[in-house]
Formats: C-alpha cells, sequence, structure tokens
C-alpha cells in the first residue's frame, strides 16, 4: 500500500513538474517567436518608411531640380549689374510656391547675386566649383553667405551653359534649412521613430523628428563612432553605401536601435543621399510588452487551473483512499472493526497468546421482530460498546456479521475468563430487557490460541465450539478443547446427507396413539419422524432434530412430515380406516418463517383435508418473544386445527404461556410425569392440570410408563394418555392394526 501511495504522489508530483516546464518552454518559445515576428515586423515597416521617405526626398529634390533646370534658361548671357538684377526678380514669383528661400546666379569669377539683394562672392563653395566644372550639387547644410543672419540653408545649383556649351554661370536655389526639413517630415512609429539623410561622408543633411540627430552633424564619426558596439553597424553601412544598397541593421545611440537605410539618387544621378529611418528598440519591446504580458497571464491562469486540477484530484483521492479503507476495515453497523481489521491487528501480535472468542446472542431475532430492525441494529451497535467497555489492553473485538461478534481476550485462567464473558453477557441481557425482550444473552465458542497458530484455524474452531453452545441450554460457552468431537463429525455427515434422504424418502413417520384416560380409546396420535439408515437402523430424532434445528434444515423436514401425514390421512379415508386427529410437531425455526401458515394452508388444500384430522404441536420456547408466532397460531386455530403446547415442563415453564390464548391442549412432558411418586411433584402436578383446565385447556400427558402413573392421571382429571404403558410410536402399517381394531 505504502509503495503504492509513493508511486502514486511520484507521478503526481510528475504531472505537476511536466505541466510547469511544458508551461516554462511554450511561454519561453512563444516569447521569442513572437519577438521575431514582431522584429520582423518592425524591420518591415522601418523599411517601408525609409523607402517612402526616399521618395519623398527624391521627388521634392527632383521637382525643384527641374524647377531650375527650366528657369536657367532665363540667365543665358546674363551680364553682371542691373541685367542679373532684373532677370533674379522675375523669378521671384516661384520662391513662395516652392517654398524656397532664394534663386541665386554666380557668374565665373565666384560673383554671385540673389533674388533676395545679396551680393557676395562664393568662388569658395564646393558646389560653385563643382558647377563650373559642369556638376549639378545639392548641399548639406551651410550657413547662409548672402544673408547677414547667416541662417542655415542647402543650396541646389546646377551649370549654366553658353550657346558654345561652355560653363557661363551656376545657377541654383537655397532652401532655409529648416522648412526644408519640415516639408520631409514623415511620422513614424507613433512619434517614436525618426529619419535622416546622409550625404555620403556620413554627415546628416536632413533630420526627421528627433533630437537625437542634429543637422550638419556626421552620423558615423559624431554618433555613431563613439560607442564601440557599432564597430560592426558602421562597416555594414558604409558597404552598403559603396554598393548603394539598401539594408537594415542595428545600432547604438546610447541606446539599442533599428535602422534601414535606402540609397537616394538625386540631381540626375549626380548626389546620391542614404535615407535612414531609425527606431529605438523600445518600440519593440511596448509591442512585444502587451502580448507577453497576455501570454503571462495565460499561462499563470494554465498553471493555476493544473495545481488546482491537481489538488482536486489530491483531495479527491484522499476521500476515496479513506473511503476505501473504510470499505475494507469498517464495519458498516458499528462503525468500529471488521474481520479484516481483527486479522490484520492479530497478526500485528507478536504473541498472540490467549483465547479466541466466537460470539453470538440468544434469540437475537427476537428484538427484530419485536422491537424492529432499527432497534436491532441499534443493539448491534450497543453490543460493540459493552465489548470495547469490557476489553483490556492488547485485546481485541470486532463484529462479524448480524448478531455475531469476535473477540481476542487475554485472561490466562479459564474461570476468570467465564465470569468476564459472564458479565458481558449479563450487560447484554440488561440492553435487550431496555426493549422489552427477554431471555437474549450471548453465547460462546472459545478457543485457547497457541502462539504460532493461523488465525482462519483458530477462528473456525472458536466457531465450531459457539455451534455447539447454540445446542445446549445448559451452558452458555463451550470451549473448543472440551468438545465432543466425534460428536461434530457425525453431525457433519448427517447435514450433507440430508438432502439425498428426503429425497429418498428415507425419513419415514411412525405413530404414537393417545388414549383417552376415561374410556380407554384411542383418541389421536403423534407423527414422529424417524431417519431409516443406509444399513437399514433406525436414527432417532434425538440425534439429528437439534442439529437441523441449528442449521434450518428442520424447516423442510417439518414440512415434508406435515405433507406425508396429511397424504396418509386422506389415503386412511379412501381405505375406510377410522381416522383420529394426527398431531405433527412443528419447530421454531419453522415459525419464523413468515409464510408458514401460507405453505401449510395449500397443503391441506392439496389433499382437501378436513383441518380436524390435523392438529400442531408447539414447544413453549417456540413462544419466546414473537409477536408474529401468536398471530400465525391465530391463524392455524381460525383454519380449524388445534394447537397444542408440547413439553410442557422442561426448561423455563411458565404459567404465564398457557394465558396466551393460543393454545387448545396442554401436553405435560415426561420429566413432569416421571414427578409422580413424588409427594411435592404429585402437588405441583395437581395444580399444573388444575389450573390447565382453568384455562379451558384440554390436558394430555406425556412419557406415561406405568400404571401408577396412569392412576394418578385418571384421579386428577387427565384428559389424554400418550406414552410407553400404552404403546410406543409405531410405523404406519402397525398403527393401521390399532385403527382398524379401535
Ligand atoms: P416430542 O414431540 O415430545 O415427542 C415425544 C417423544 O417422547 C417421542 O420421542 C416419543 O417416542 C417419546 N415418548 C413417548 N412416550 C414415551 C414414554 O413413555 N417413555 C419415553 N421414554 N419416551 C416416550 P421421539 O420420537 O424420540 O422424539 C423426540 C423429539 O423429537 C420429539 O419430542 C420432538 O420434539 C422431536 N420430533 C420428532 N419428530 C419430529 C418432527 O417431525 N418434527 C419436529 N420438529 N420435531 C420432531
Ligand atoms: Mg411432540
Ligand atoms: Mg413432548
Amino acid at each position: 500500500m505504502k509503495e503504492y501511495m509513493k508511486k502514486i504522489k511520484t507521478k503526481r508530483f510528475g504531472i505537476i513538474l511536466f505541466v510547469l516546464v511544458a508551461v516554462a518552454v511554450t511561454i519561453f518559445f512563444s516569447s521569442y517567436a513572437i519577438f521575431g515576428e514582431l522584429e520582423g515586423q518592425l524591420e518591415q515597416n522601418l523599411e517601408d518608411v525609409a523607402t517612402q521617405n526616399a521618395l519623398a526626398l527624391h521627388n521634392k529634390i527632383h521637382s525643384n531640380h527641374e524647377l531650375i533646370v527650366s528657369l536657367s534658361d532665363n540667365m543665358h548671357g546674363v551680364e553682371q549689374g542691373e541685367d542679373i538684377e532684373e532677370r533674379l526678380q522675375s523669378l521671384e514669383i516661384f520662391l513662395d510656391e516652392y517654398n524656397l528661400k532664394r534663386f541665386a546666379y554666380a557668374f565665373p569669377d565666384g560673383t554671385s547675386y540673389a533674388t533676395d539683394g545679396g551680393v557676395a562672392n562664393l568662388s569658395y563653395r564646393e558646389f560653385f566649383k563643382r558647377g563650373m566644372e559642369g556638376k549639378g550639387s545639392i548641399t548639406g547644410i551651410l550657413h547662409d553667405a548672402l544673408d547677414e543672419s547667416h541662417g542655415l540653408v542647402n543650396v541646389m545649383t546646377i551649370p549654366v551653359y553658353d550657346d558654345s556649351g561652355e560653363v557661363e554661370g551656376v545657377f541654383g536655389l537655397t532652401y532655409d534649412s529648416q522648412s526644408f526639413n519640415e516639408a520631409l517630415q514623415i511620422e513614424c512609429f507613433d512619434g517614436q521613430g525618426y529619419s535622416c539623410a546622409i550625404n555620403s561622408d556620413g554627415e546628416i543633411m536632413i533630420a526627421m523628428g528627433s533630437d537625437i540627430l542634429q543637422m550638419s552633424e556626421n552620423l558615423f564619426t559624431d554618433l555613431l563612432a563613439p560607442d564601440e558596439r557599432n564597430e560592426e553597424a558602421i562597416a555594414r553601412l558604409q558597404k552598403q553605401m559603396e554598393g548603394k544598397t539598401s539594408g537594415g541593421g542595428t545600432f547604438f545611440l546610447s541606446e539599442k536601435n533599428y535602422y534601414h537605410c535606402v540609397p537616394v539618387n538625386l540631381m540626375d544621378d549626380d548626389v546620391t543621399w542614404y535615407m535612414i529611418t531609425i527606431a529605438p528598440a523600445d518600440v519593440l519591446e511596448s509591442r512585444v510588452a502587451p502580448i507577453q504580458h497576455r501570454l503571462y497571464t495565460m499561462a499563470f491562469v494554465v498553471v493555476l487551473l493544473t495545481l488546482m486540477g491537481v489538488a482536486f484530484v489530491i483531495v479527491i483521492s484522499r476521500q476515496q483512499k479513506a473511503m476505501m479503507l473504510r470499505y475494507a476495515y469498517e464495519d458498516p453497523l458499528t462503525k468500529g472493526a471488521n474481520y479484516a481489521r481483527f486479522r490484520i491487528d492479530m497478526s500485528k501480535k507478536r504473541n498472540p497468546r490467549g483465547y479466541l472468542v466466537s460470539m453470538d446472542i440468544t434469540h437475537f431475532n427476537n428484538i427484530n421482530i419485536v422491537a424492529g430492525k432499527m432497534a436491532g441494529d441499534d443493539m448491534i451497535g450497543k453490543i460493540w460498546q459493552i465489548l470495547n467497555e469490557e476489553l483490556q489492553s492488547e485485546e481485541l473485538a470486532c463484529h462479524i456479521q448480524e448478531d455475531v461478534f469476535s473477540m481476542f481476550l487475554k485472561t490466562e485462567n479459564r474461570e476468570l475468563l467465564i465470569e468476564r464473558l459472564k458479565q458481558i453477557s449479563g450487560r447484554i441481557n440488561m440492553q435487550a430487557k431496555t426493549l422489552q425482550v427477554k431471555g437474549i444473552h450471548s453465547r460462546y465458542g472459545l478457543y485457547e490460541m497457541d502462539k504460532n497458530e493461523d488465525l482462519e484455524d483458530a477462528y473456525s474452531k472458536a466457531q465450531i465450539a459457539r455451534e455447539q453452545a447454540r445446542s445446549q441450554r445448559e451452558q452458555y460457552y463451550v470451549f473448543y478443547d472440551e468438545m465432543d468431537h466425534e460428536r461434530l463429525q457425525q453431525n457433519q455427515q448427517l447435514e450433507e446427507r440430508f438432502e439425498d434422504s428426503l429425497a429418498d424418502e428415507d425419513f419415514e413417520v411412525w405413530y404414537q396413539p393417545k388414549y383417552s384416560v376415561e374410556t380407554g380409546e384411542v383418541v389421536g396420535s403423534e407423527a414422529l419422524v424417524r431417519w431409516r439408515d443406509t444399513d437399514g437402523s433406525l436414527i432417532s430424532p434425538g440425534v439429528f432434530i437439534p442439529l437441523f434445528e441449528q442449521n434450518g434444515m428442520i424447516v423442510k423436514l417439518d414440512e415434508y412430515v406435515f405433507r406425508t401425514v396429511c397424504r396418509q390421512q386422506v389415503k386412511w379415508l379412501a381405505d375406510g380406516q377410522k381416522t383420529y386427529p394426527v398431531s405433527i410437531n412443528l419447530s421454531r425455526a419453522s415459525l419464523y418463517c413468515n409464510d408458514i401458515v401460507e405453505r401449510y394452508r395449500r397443503i391441506i388444500q392439496e389433499y382437501q383435508l378436513d383441518t380436524g384430522l390435523i392438529q400442531l404441536e408447539i414447544t413453549e420456547t417456540a413462544m419466546e418473544g414473537s409477536a408474529s408466532i401468536r398471530e400465525f397460531l391465530k391463524q392455524f386455530r381460525n383454519m380449524g386445527i388445534r394447537i397444542l403446547m408440547d413439553d410442557f415442563g422442561t426448561g423455563y415453564s411458565s404459567l404465564s404461556t398457557l394465558n396466551m390464548q393460543c393454545f387448545d391442549t396442554l401436553k405435560l412432558d415426561k420429566s413432569l410425569i416421571d414427578y409422580i411418586g413424588d409427594k411435592n411433584g404429585e402437588i405441583l402436578l395437581y395444580y399444573v392440570i388444575n389450573m390447565g383446565q382453568k384455562l379451558g385447556l384440554h390436558i394430555t400427558a406425556e412419557g406415561v410408563e406405568n400404571s401408577m402413573q396412569l392412576d394418578f392421571l385418571k384421579e386428577n382429571h387427565c384428559d389424554d394418555i400418550q406414552g410407553f404403558f400404552f404403546a410406543k410410536p409405531m410405523p404406519p402399517a402397525e398403527f393401521e392394526n390399532i385403527l382398524t381394531n379401535s
């Protein structure tokens, strides 16, 4: 059992561990997968935004480039002085529309004129030099040289050619850096993301939506290079820029950032900038966090449900275990030990020396009949309580079934043991009396146990001894080692042969005539059963009736005799014999069958016999404690069957039984008749006969063996005589002679 429970516990622990690990692994991989998925999404978003920004930048620059290309036609052959001023003036109308600061024109010597009136020599500017070389430019952020405020500007320039194809000047437009920047703002990632455009040197040309990036700073040298972790990112970006390819990755601007870089070709591919869109890793985390949060909540719920499930299983299995133990070891009536428990407790005893007691209760059925089944069950509980109160240390008891209990008592002295058992019996008797049921006491079969004895063997021996105790009236206990074992064996054989003998009609019904005291004539007979043995000899009812009363076989035998008598009477009637009433013995066990009246009624009906020819003999003890037996007797009497009280004078004869108004005849037992000759005995007999007659009973004397007895009975007005003095029980054929001659 312990091993089994250990296995179950390990299994449970295993399940919990498995679920926890499974949940943890699921969360880990789910988080990982979700993170990967979102990271991919972010990168895709970055690429989209970067591409969009690149396109916007390209479009803006492209449209402005086209503008100056078309306007540059106005500058052909322009001359310094009024001419240039006038020509520039005519262009002013485009400034607002294109959100430009100015147009300007530089002559080959570098002298530059602007639409807002500024004149300066810009020969030192890179864009001028490139222009003179025939190349277009768009600059990074510069300090304005044509304006005293020296604000930040970006400049786009193209060369202007004369008719011969020589560069005759440089024409361009100037943006205010701020408004140039703003025109390109595209919000991304709820304002958390930002973009910039860098030129091929890494200078930031446009910085969109960020405080981190300052225009004119260099992305590589100013921002990325100071952090060692960016080495790889710088190399990757520069490689990208060399090949003018787009791509993304991560770099650190104090924090980890994702970026995507897209090359943007400007000015008819003369200039290449790079649009870089950046999103801090926080963006990703803020996207992952709610999902992770949900995942953790789910995991928590799963773990909680699992733990609750396991707890539930534990509680249920504990309850089941307790129930199992209860079913296995608890007696349902007493809630105390059953035989299984008793057996285990006995096996734990190192030195089981003592007496094994098998106990039952006399006439326990009477409690059920008189006080009801509930009171009977209650009584079992009370008996259990009494036993427990009487037990001493190291002693045990259990309830076996119905009214049977078992005990293990350590008292070694037999006399003391008997005293203790008597005490228990007395207490049980008192308890039963509170239910108005008399004659209840306990009977014991006792077996002295040896150290190494098998409990089953010992218990069956105690049981055999108890069976013996049931068949004796005087003593309520039997020690197994004091039993007549030969008789026990014989009894067992008789029991085994019973059914076959019944079927083979080995039971014979003999008749003992009864005579009228007054006339000396036959008035009836008693049917007495005999068992014809295989060797032809007869077995006396004294041998098998008590045995069959114990084991209940008597019920069948009684019915068999009853049927045989009915059949015999019908036969005699048919043969034209003179017939007299035959009394048939009915045992107590037969009277405890609820259908007894109905069964016997059917037999009588079957033979269509006059009920006046049948009588029933019932002993006084059969009446003990049962109200329903009286009811049965009433029903028999109502059918016209006379009831005789048999064996009056044996055991606890009581005149009060006579007053029950269930009987028609009182049969005085041989033991009373044997008093004749003894003065006191005769007085007793006189009173009994007198009292019986006063109660309106017919008196039959049984076991009359001599004329002295006959004379006394005659004198005292006894009605009938049954005894060897007149005739012994005889087979039917012999009895027929008596009938014929009567
Ligand atoms: P019982 O019903 O009291 O029957 C009378 C017994 O006394 C019979 O013994 C009978 O042979 C015996 N008896 C009659 N007159 C004398 C006499 O003058 N002297 C002596 N010594 N004995 C006499 P039996 O036939 O051996 O039966 C013994 C008991 O067995 C019966 O006592 C009855 O209780 C029982 N019994 C017999 N047949 C049946 C039966 O069919 N059913 C039941 N339930 N019990 C039966
Ligand atoms: Mg009798
Ligand atoms: Mg009798």
